[in-house]
């Protein structure tokens, strides 16, 4: 199959109608949000929707996600808002909010694997808004890369993975927030963050009061996540990832990083922008280590982990090492994600001594103390 390319630079409108006319005829166009580039196919044409999962390689028992332009367009799609599904609405739409509600007849069973309940999000992203509003039905629409690869946040991502099996990518340029959008049940009494994301547990318990967060979600392989979808080792790049976690990560990401320099190993080192400074600043010329910095704070790591991960599988290196940040705000969504790439191999860097947080079977260099 041919796939279109619009650059949306000239003429936007123009290309989104081609794009709507498309979706419209039951055929796939990945578009940009706010998060990361969805897939896109008219949510409620079942023979579409499985075209998604096709392209993908996505398993059948994952759901997906609704997404609408207006507050009123859900109504259609569900039996019944609860008081804290209206709550969320109100505050977070449009935004990087998906909230699950219980499911109408109007909606394939593919869209929601069979669940009763389905899944819906008013996102920002202005090419998303206006592509949904030309296409005139909800745009079912996971992240644009093929399963269990780290989701695309630019249409260059999506089209390496995408070119040849879709009708059409809109390239709106970079995501903004990096990660995907804050999953919340809101069916159940107390609402459960089901996968955090770009709204934070802090801004959804100052809304609603108490707010949940799935068990599951802490990588615990005995329990099994309430959103399908977070059973998958998701976000991975192909090799190996180790974490550092705790007060002394930094440091002893650098003294590892160090180490592997003088075995000569080609590694790959995952960073902010100081402890890339520090370890540039005592590299010798010529050096063996792939050096990646997110930039400052977890903004900066929540829009380019993706990017990283994805440049990491062509820089090919032996194996990743990498350190984490706290889980206030943003830090939850983010973690989430770099514990589920590294395969939850993890270090607990403590003040005096390297802990295994969970995984096994370390390399020996990220292990001993210092001299
Ligand atoms: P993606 O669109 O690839 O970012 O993934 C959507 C996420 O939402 C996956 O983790 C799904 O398992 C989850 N999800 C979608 N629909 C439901 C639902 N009805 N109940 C629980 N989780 C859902
Ligand atoms: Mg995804």
């Amino acid at each position: 199959m041919e796939t279109k390319f619009w650059e949306l630079k000239k003429n936007p409108e123009a290309a989104i109608g081609e794009a709507a006319e498309l979706i419209r005829r039951g055929e796939l166009v990945a578009f940009p949000t706010e998060t990361v580039y969805g897939l896109g196919a008219d949510g409620l044409n079942g023979t579409a929707v499985e075209k998604i999962f096709a392209a993908k390689g996505r398993p059948g028992d994952n759901p997906l996600i609704l997404h609408i332009a207006d507050t009123e367009q859900i109504l259609p799609l569900t039996t019944g808002l609860s008081e804290n599904a209206r709550a969320l609405m109100d505050t977070f739409w449009p935004g990087p909010l998906t909230i699950v509600v219980p499911r109408s007849e109007i909606i394939p069973d593919g869209v929601t694997a069979g669940l009763e309940t389905v899944a819906v999000r008013m996102p920002s992203h202005p090419v998303a808004v206006a592509l949904i509003r030309a296409a005139g039905c909800p745009i079912a629409a996971p992240s644009a890369n093929v399963s269990g690869k780290p989701s695309p946040t630019n249409a260059q991502d999506v089209a390496e993975d995408m070119t040849g099996k879709i009708a059409g990518i809109l390239d709106g340029g970079n995501c903004g927030i990096g990660v995907e959008s804050t999953v919340v049940d809101t069916t159940s009494p107390v609402p459960t963050i089901l996968r955090p994301g770009g709204i934070t547990r802090e801004m959804l318990e100052e809304r609603l009061g108490v707010v949940e967060v799935d068990p599951a979600l802490n990588g615990d392989p005995a329990l099994r996540p309430k959103a399908p979808g977070m059973k998958y080792r998701h976000y991975a790049p192909k090799a190996p990832v180790y974490l550092y976690e705790g007060p002394r990560a930094a440091d002893r990401l650098t003294e590892a990083a160090m180490r592997a320099q003088k075995q000569g190993m080609h590694i790959g080192v995952l960073c902010d922008d100081r402890v890339k400074a520090r370890l540039e600043g005592s590299l010798r010329r010529g050096h063996t280590l792939e050096i990646l910095s997110w930039g400052e704070g977890k903004p900066d790591l929540a829009e380019h982990l993706y990017e990283l991960l994805r440049d990491f599988d062509r820089l090919a290196p032996e194996m990743i090492i990498g350190m984490g940040v706290d889980e206030k705000g943003l830090g939850l969504a983010v973690m989430n994600r770099l514990r589920k790439a590294a395969g939850y191999q993890i270090l607990l860097a403590e003040e005096d001594r390297i802990a295994v947080r969970s995984g096994k079977d370390f390399p020996e260099f990220l292990l001993v103390p210092e001299e």
